[in-house]
């Protein structure tokens, strides 16, 4: 049962184990088809005090980045052409 519990649970970079959930945190991204709100929960590590999104990692979305990569693409095929 310990296996089942620990699934979906971010490991820390810093090598101390699984980290712990910290509470949710809202995020508007801009796609291609438009504005998302979304809400992800934020993961904590113990030891080193390091924040992780899970949510962010499996789309691909960078912790400071605002648009999702089709987005940005487009954005920059626009100005090229
Ligand atoms: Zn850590």
């Amino acid at each position: 049962m310990e296996l089942e519990r620990r699934e979906g649970r971010p490991i820390c970079d810093c090598g101390h184990g699984e980290m712990v959930k910290d509470g949710k945190n809202p995020r508007k991204i801009v796609t291609l088809l438009g504005k998302i709100n979304f809400e992800r929960t934020r993961y904590r590590c113990k030891y080193c005090g390091r924040e992780c999104y899970c949510l962010d990692k499996v789309i691909g979305l960078e912790p400071d980045r605002k648009y999702t990569l089709g987005v940005i693409e487009r954005l920059c095929g626009q100005r090229w052409r």
